[in-house]
């Protein structure tokens, strides 16, 4: 395993981490869960997201069982909860302080842990004063029951401001955000957050780095059985897939199958390596419904020595080039 600092920070993530968004609760039980966790720390793997809103706070009650039983040292391993959707009334959801406060324990006890390593602001709340937000933060920080703080697809804007009311009152600034990354998906780290990496050292836990599995290549022909997109409670991911944006990303897949075919690895291993490829990346965040799937993600960090200038420039091309839809999908 490969160890990146987490933004400016001195704590360093596994380039690797794992999320159990999805999986937990409607594919992956308590006892499957312990097998994937398990597989992901004997690799090296250090860190482990969450959030409140997976499955309404069961995945985390399962990564909080298998991490009671796992039997690892508390300062061996990095775990996470993201702070937004925590119930429909208004107390329950949002950035004001009651709800950071109420969801960051509720997250401890569902955990079973005394602290989280990280804890996301899961989206900006327009709502509430980022000033608010960021004392809400600073205050978890010092009571201990936070180490670091951070965001989730904020702006460049919304990031710059939280930083700006920090250094004025003393606070502690965020250090990291988690945006989706990948292929297909790349405009904010590349170039919305672009000043940001020097300017506030900003970290970066992107996610989805195979686009929710397009980027296997296993939608190409239809949907498999038992695969995310054929899940009845992600009928709103399927059919953002099945439109024209996501049938010309499974062609875009397709295209690059023989890219990944000469590098002598599979489409998801290329795919997440490429991310990997990125220095202002910190961790990418995999997700895996068994472990054979994490497996052979995990040996994306072998590929990434191949991704040379020519290949990179290959991807590029393709890319770029937007291949034409196929007729039938
Ligand atoms: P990916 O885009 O990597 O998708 C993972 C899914 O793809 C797996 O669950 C599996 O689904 C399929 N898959 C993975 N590897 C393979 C393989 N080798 N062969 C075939 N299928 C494969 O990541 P996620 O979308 O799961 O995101 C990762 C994590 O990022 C989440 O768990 C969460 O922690 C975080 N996240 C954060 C968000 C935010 O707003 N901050 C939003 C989304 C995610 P299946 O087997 O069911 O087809």
């Amino acid at each position: 395993m490969e160890y990146r600092r987490l933004g400016r920070a001195g704590l360093k993530v596994s380039a690797l981490s794992f999320g159990s968004w999805v999986t937990f609760s409607f594919q992956v039980d308590t006892e499957a869960a312990d097998r994937i966790m398990g597989a992901a720390y004997d690799a090296g793997i250090n860190f482990f997201d969450n959030a409140e809103v997976y499955a309404a706070g069961e995945s985390e009650r399962i990564m909080g069982e298998v991490l009671a039983r796992s039997g690892w040292g508390r300062d061996t391993y990095c775990v996470s909860s993201k702070v937004y959707w925590g119930g429909d009334l208004p107390t329950q959801r949002g950035l004001h302080r009651k709800h950071i406060h109420d969801a960051c324990h509720a997250a401890l006890r569902r955990l079973q842990v005394d602290y989280l390593d990280l804890f996301f602001c899961h989206r900006p709340d327009l709502e509430t004063p980022i000033e608010e937000t960021v004392r809400a933060m600073d205050d978890l920080i010092r009571q201990g029951k936070v180490l670091y703080w951070g965001t989730s697809e904020w702006s460049a804007q919304q990031i710059q401001e939280a930083h700006g009311l920090a250094r004025q009152y003393g606070l502690t600034p965020p250090t990291m955000e988690q945006p989706q990354y990948n292929m297909l998906h790349r405009d904010r780290v590349e170039r919305e957050y672009h000043r940001l990496y020097e300017e506030v050292g900003l970290g970066t836990t992107i996610w989805s780095p195979l686009a929710s599995g397009i980027l296997t290549n296993k939608y190409a022909d239809g949907i498999p059985d038992g695969s995310r997109m054929s899940l009845p409670d992600y009928d709103w991911l399927r059919e953002r897939m099945e439109s024209p944006e996501g049938r010309k990303q499974i062609a875009m897949t397709t295209a690059l199958k023989p890219v990944a075919d000469d590098l002598g690895c599979s489409m998801a291993q290329m795919a997440i390596a490429w991310c990997l490829k990125n220095p202002r990346v910190s961790t990418v965040i995999l997700g895996a419904s068994r472990v054979e799937q994490l497996d052979e993600n995990l040996a994306a960090l072998d590929v990434v020595g191949k991704l040379d200038d020519e290949v990179m420039q290959r991807i590029e091309t393709i890319l770029d080039n937007k291949p034409e839809l196929p007729q039938q999908w």
